[in-house]
């Protein structure tokens, strides 16, 4: 080894500097990215003191932003209410223009969001040019959706009338979103509810809220409407989020975050029977069988671990790997994991930026460092890096007991464990040997194994010999503790249309 050399660390900032650590051009689209609370289609100022943005591979402030409270909460629904009526009565084909327009103007601005998101999130510039794409593809999807949407006509079994079916938006919906995906994250929930004639407010992760602010300016400027979209950056979330989800006027809660949040959501929401869609924690498993073709299985593993740091709910948690090919599996995979190059997004030829704050690295060094304690072998990694930054060098264990928090918890970090089984059946009962049941990957050539494990393993999504599966045009969602609903696909913009049903009796 190796790659993960203070040499390739980003230099020390300046003592005292308290300004972008970046280029000029970093500082330019800073100065560009509005910082208010955008409701009503007016940036306003927070009640709160500003939260301040910290670029994660430097530790320095990037930008403060505005701090709402509950009162600007309030306002932010109040908006999203009054525009609904008239947002739900929009043609669906100005509503499907209006987001083709924001899909035009996202490529345009491609560059602008790639490059914020790497600086507020830390992933590399070309994964953030990568979620620019992926992010975009659900404002096209949704666009082509919002002119689809069906309904049902039948004759009533006794023939004794028209039984009609149509669709209604919901009515008002909060998104809330995480800090990993933040353009696709948004995108993923913003498009489905204006195709489906929904009005919004969203509530970005206060520790990468830039991105959402800036998509809300090229909303406006792809011609959505005022109050249609609302957005209110916060550091007080729970305080902020409570009055709104209990507001009777609000009618769906749509999450994206961690199971433990979604399940103290869920029993708010409960109060006013609110729909919910809720996109919640994974912890995958990745198979890989003895007749898989292992460098393919080496592939899909750097994509399915190492993509955003490690940082995805759909990260490969546990590696499950026959033991006949688990001693070259890992040796492949240690190759390639010691090539990987650690550094500042934005730095040429980076794989591995930071992870997203100090706190995510102080709990990958405690999950590292009980796996060993309860007996795993270190084959890479396993330090954190000197110099600034919240960094944690890509790592590979093996040997890894069954017992260890690193297969219990979600990582979200730069860390591979290796278990290892004999008997198809001990794989299957393994992977499925979790509360959680988002996605799934699977290794082999057999065709008849491939389909015994869509069968079999209990998850929402599931890789065959890939370690990336998202697509705009595909229902992602999770079972078990993973979630309730799907975004994306046919299913998604059911997530915010209501059926309703009309009997015409014959006459
Ligand atoms: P988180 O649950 O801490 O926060 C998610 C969002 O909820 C943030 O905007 C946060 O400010 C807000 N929030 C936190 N507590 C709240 C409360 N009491 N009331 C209202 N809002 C509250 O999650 P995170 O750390 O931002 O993201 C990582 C988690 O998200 C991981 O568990 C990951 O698996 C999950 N995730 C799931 C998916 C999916 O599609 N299933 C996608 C991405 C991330």
């Amino acid at each position: 080894m190796t790659s993960l050399t203070t040499e390739n660390h980003p230099p020390a900032p300046a003592a005292g500097e308290n300004t972008p650590a970046g280029t000029e051009r970093e500082a330019e689209l800073l100065a560009r990215v509005p910082v208010g609370l955008y409701i009503d289609g007016t940036w306003q100022p927070g009640s709160g003191e500003p939260i301040i943005v910290v670029d994660p591979a430097t530790g320095l402030e990037l930008t403060r932003i505005a701090n709402a409270d509950v009162a600007d909460g309030r306002r932010a629904l109040d908006a999203a209410v009054a525009a609904g009526p008239a947002w739900a009565a929009t043609a669906p084909r100005v509503r499907a223009e209006i987001l083709r327009r924001a899909f035009d103007l996202l490529q345009e601005r491609r560059e602008d969001f790639a490059l914020l998101m790497t600086i507020e999130m830390g992933k590399p510039l070309a994964e953030a040019r990568a979620e620019v794409g992926y992010g975009g593809e659900f404002l096209r999807w949704f666009s082509e959706e919002a002119v689809r949407i069906g309904g049902r006509y039948g004759q009533a079994p006794e023939g004794t009338g028209q039984m009609v079916v149509s669709q209604r938006p919901v009515g008002p919906c909060l998104l809330i979103t995480p800090w990993n995906f933040p353009l696709a994250m948004a995108t993923r929930k913003i498009a489905p509810a204006l195709a489906a004639g929904c009005t919004i407010v969203i509530k970005p992760a206060e520790l990468t809220p830039l991105t959402t602010l800036l998509f809300a300016q090229l909303l406006e400027d792809a011609g959505v409407p005022a109050g249609v979209v609302n957005v209110i950056t916060t550091s007080d979330s729970a305080t902020v989020a409570a009055p709104l989800i209990a507001d009777p006027r609000l009618r769906k809660l749509s999450f994206t975050g961690s199971t433990g949040v979604g399940r103290a959501l869920l029993r708010q929401a409960a109060e006013g029977v609110l729909r919910t869609s809720m996109e919640l924690g994974g912890n995958a498993p990745f198979l890989v069988f003895a007749d898989a073709d292992l460098d393919r299985a080496v592939d899909g593993a750097m994509l399915a671990k190492f993509r955003n740091i490690g940082q995805a709910c759909t990260a490969a948690n546990r590696f499950i790997v026959h033991a006949s090919v688990a001693a070259e599996f890992a040796r492949r995979l240690v190759a390639r994991v010691e090539d990987l190059r650690i550094g500042r997004g934005t730095e040429p030829g980076v794989t591995i930026g930071p992870l997203v704050n100090d706190a995510a690295v102080a709990n990958t060094e405690r999950l590292v460092r009980d796996a060993i304690d309860r007996g795993a072998t270190l084959l890479t990694g396993g330090f954190r890096p000197d110099g600034p930054g919240s960094f944690y060098a890509p790592t590979v264990l093996t040997d890894v007991a069954p017992d260890s928090d690193l297969l219990r918890q979600e990582i979200f970090g730069p860390v591979v464990g290796i278990v290892t089984f004999t008997e198809e059946d001990e794989a299957i009962r393994l992977a499925n040997d979790t509360e959680y049941g988002l996605i799934s990957y699977v290794f082999t050539e057999n065709i008849a194994r491939g389909q015994r494990m869509i069968a079999g393993l209990d998850t929402g999504m599931m890789g065959l010999n890939t370690g990336l599966v998202s697509n705009a045009a595909a229902p992602f969602g999770g079972v078990k503790q993973s979630g309730l609903g799907r975004e994306g696909g046919l299913e998604g913009i059911h997530e915010y249309l209501s059926p309703k049903y009309t009997l015409i009796p014959a006459s």
